[in-house]
């Protein structure tokens, strides 16, 4: 188990700056995720610490040494992909002892560690088939058991999940999160899936067009996103664009649907005057049928576009003042607040809304 400190780190792919100038400091025993949309340079950055491509600039340190020029094969990392990546034309076992081989460690100890490999991942009793008579969930299984019978320094894990259905995908998630903990080992995870994010990451590097846009724990990176972009690709989001009014212990935001009012502490302070986005989740916003009673902070008026039931809550569509549209949760769909075409008073607490410099 060993700490990751990517310095500075660039690379360019003719034109094309895949990842631009990454600092990052992941600990020793971190589940450490890098999420991003498509061609965010997630990827490149991953493909780097695993030693697959060099850096154009920067430098990559396991610990105290310096990787940045050691080959892939002297890193001691574990790799697991998304397409499982197994040889099939060996059974698990081989398929698990193949590090091993290459490392040429003694047989009684391949045999301890590939004994050991299996049972973490829960495959023991299919160690004699060969992988394509395994479930896509049982061949992922497989290979993180190759990644982790060499006890790895860093496992690295891009998108292992991708290929698996939504139900398998919930039970890896489980699976990953126990095996890592049992182990401790420092876990590097890329993927594009918020979800899996929010759910498995002690921290989170939010990525976008190469660079990385904020890192924090999923509480921190969703309550307190640091800009519009963040707040958009974590979860879902409403925007509400604004001109500071006043700032102070809250930030009063003049917006076309009246003040509203802010007591998150914005990043940096804001000048009145300045243009700014309201961001608030659709959780955090509570729908009020009939008179809006004392309420004053934060109460909007709407009218209702459209209802979804998704089971556990629907989401209301609403249209406010100005024409701007807003998704709202409302977790009790046996108890529904309005129809479409009603009108229908909004409020949410000044805690929920995150005043955010436009982009
Ligand atoms: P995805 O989730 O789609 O895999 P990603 O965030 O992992 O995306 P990367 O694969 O790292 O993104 O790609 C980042 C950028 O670099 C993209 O614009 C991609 O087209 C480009 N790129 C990646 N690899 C190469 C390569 N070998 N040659 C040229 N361009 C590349």
């Amino acid at each position: 188990m060993v700490s990751v400190t990517l310095e500075r780190i660039s690379k360019t792919f003719g034109e094309v700056e895949a990842v631009s100038d990454v600092s990052l400091e992941i600990g020793k025993g971190e589940l450490f995720f890098m999420l991003g949309p498509s061609g965010c340079g997630k990827t490149t950055l991953l493909r780097m610490i695993a030693g697959f491509y060099l850096p154009t600039s920067g430098r990559i340190l396991f610990g105290e040494r310096d990787i940045t020029q050691t080959p892939p094969h002297k890193r001691n990392t574990g790799m697991v992909f998304q397409n499982y990546a197994l040889w099939p034309h060996m059974t698990v076992r081989e398929n698990v002892a193949y590090g091993l081989e290459l490392r040429k460690t003694p047989v009684e100890e391949q045999n301890r560690r590939i004994q050991e490999a299996l049972e973490m991942v829960r495959m023991t009793e299919y160690a004699g088939r060969s992988p394509n008579q395994l479930s896509g969930g049982q061949q992922q299984r497989v290979a993180l058991a190759r990644a982790l019978v060499i006890n790895p320094d860093v496992v690295l894990l891009d998108e292992p999940l991708s290929n698996l259905d939504a139900k398998l995908r919930l039970e890896m998630r489980d699976e990953i999160r126990r095996i890592h903990d049992e182990l401790g080992t420092t876990m590097i995870y890329v993927t594009h899936d918020q979800k899996e994010a929010l759910s498995l990451a002690d921290r989170i590097a939010v990525m976008g067009m190469g660079e990385v846009r904020q890192i924090g724990d999923p509480r921190t990176v969703y309550t307190r996103p640091s800009s519009p972009f963040v707040a958009h690709f974590i979860g879902e989001t409403n925007f509400i664009p604004g001109k500071v009014a006043h700032t102070g212990e809250e930030t009063v935001i003049e917006t076309a649907v009246g003040p509203l009012i802010s007591s998150v502490p914005p990043d940096r302070p804001f000048v009145p005057g300045a243009d700014v986005v309201c961001c608030i989740r659709p959780e955090s916003i509570d729908l009020v049928s009939g008179s809006a009673g004392d309420e004053k902070t934060n109460l909007i008026s709407a009218s209702v576009i459209q209802i979804m039931y998704l089971g556990e809550h629907e989401q209301y569509s609403v249209r406010l003042k100005g024409d701007t549209t807003l998704k709202v949760v409302h977790p009790h769909p046996d108890r529904r607040k309005a129809e479409p075409g009603q009108e229908i008073w909004l409020t949410f607490d000044p805690s929920h809304v995150v005043a955010l410099t436009p982009e």
